[in-house]
């Protein structure tokens, strides 16, 4: 088993890509970054292959896998037809952190391990150098899922993750710490109307400069209720959650929300629980909890940082983690769609 790391981040050589994509064409795993997340990923048109993902991952079954390309042409082998709107998505979006669902082409190209035997198939085209590379040079589709063991935060650097894949991927290129930290924005076009299923850091506003109508799905936020159909199968698992309990307070007052968690975490402390908060800089001098740790000052360094947080939570040893929400517009939504499932539903807005 080769696991290699490379000794240079961020450049990595062209014959350590050569030799990632030969192992994708072998039928074996290969761990590599794109803008988004680390993916996990294997040769698309490989069931073999594809069956070493969800093995490894611990990944159920019913759960589809995002098809990454590297160009048009590998698109138009897999889906049966492209719309005008998903034309119009695909010239502003990609290459890009925005996954489509299509209609796929005819049940034996994308094998059905893939899509979870759907009718649809996710597709991205990545805009990260390394990954571009990499399916480039194997000359396949590459389906690849975030990289992380089943239910935990998905990684965004290879120290989070090298503990619970090694061993279990033939080749890793470590790229450093990913732009975004957060996973694709998942959308699907129906009737000239864009459905985002999985927010991400293309944002709901950006979509609706291109159509007229952008919905986001109910289960974005909302809870998903035993046996009820969902839009996109990995709705419907827990994700992202540290072993601690946590909990996300939010108020568009911040104030309001900072008030809130001193009340809470004091609750706490009078029963002799620790508490740690996890906010941004410039609301920790005002918490009263005895550990606190800062997530960022914008969005994009809240959506950067916060899964490499939410994994060092356990080690922490306290009672309850609280984390401050923070919104729902912009890239807040996508933030907020992972915080929740962190919390496992446990939130609170004022
Ligand atoms: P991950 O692989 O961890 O980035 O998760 C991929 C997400 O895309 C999951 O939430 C899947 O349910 C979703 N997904 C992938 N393919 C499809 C599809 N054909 N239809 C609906 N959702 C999909
Ligand atoms: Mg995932």
């Amino acid at each position: 088993m080769i696991s290699k790391y490379s000794d240079q981040k961020e450049k990595i050589k062209e014959e350590e890509i050569e030799e990632a994509a030969r192992e994708i064409a072998k039928g074996n795993l290969v761990l590599f970054p794109t803008e988004t997340v680390y993916g996990i990923g294997a040769n698309a048109l490989d069931e073999e292959a594809v069956k070493k993902i969800f093995i490894a991952k611990g990944r159920a079954q019913d759960n589809p896998l995002i098809v990454h390309v590297s160009n048009m042409q590998m698109v138009e082998d897999i889906v049966e037809s492209i719309g005008d709107l998903e034309r119009k998505l695909i010239q502003r979006f990609w290459p890009g952190p925005l996954t489509i669902i299509f209609q796929r082409k005819s049940k034996e190209v994308i094998p059905n391990i893939v899509t979870a035997n759907l009718d649809t198939v996710g597709v991205r085209m990545p805009s990260n150098g390394i990954a571009k590379e990499l399916i480039g040079k194997a000359g396949v589709p590459i389906a690849a899922p975030s990289a992380n063991v089943s239910g935990k935060p998905s990684g965004t650097k290879v120290e989070d993750i090298i503990t619970e894949l090694d061993g279990k991927v033939e080749y890793i290129l470590d790229g450093g710490l990913t732009d975004i930290g957060l996973e694709s924005t998942v959308i699907k076009v129906e009737d000239n109307k864009i459905n985002i299923l999985r927010p991400g850091k293309i944002t709901k506003e950006q979509l609706e400069e291109v159509a007229e109508e952008v919905e986001v799905d109910k289960h974005v936020l909302g809870r998903v209720e035993q046996n009820e159909i969902v839009s996109s199968p990995g709705m419907k698992y827990r994700h992202y959650a540290p072993n601690t309990k946590c909990m996300m307070i939010y108020s568009e007052n911040e104030e309001k929300m900072i008030n809130e968690i001193n009340k809470v975490t004091n609750q706490m402390q009078q029963e002799n629980k620790k508490v740690l908060v996890i906010g941004r800089k410039e609301h920790l001098d005002s918490y009263l909890a005895e550990r606190k740790w800062n997530v960022g000052e914008t969005l994009e360094e809240v959506a950067k940082n916060i899964f490499t947080l939410l994994r060092k939570v356990d080690k922490e040893q306290v009672d309850l983690v609280i984390i401050e929400g923070v919104g729902d517009k912009e890239l807040g939504l996508a933030i907020t769609n992972r915080l929740i499932r962190a919390c496992a539903y446990n939130y609170l807005e004022v």
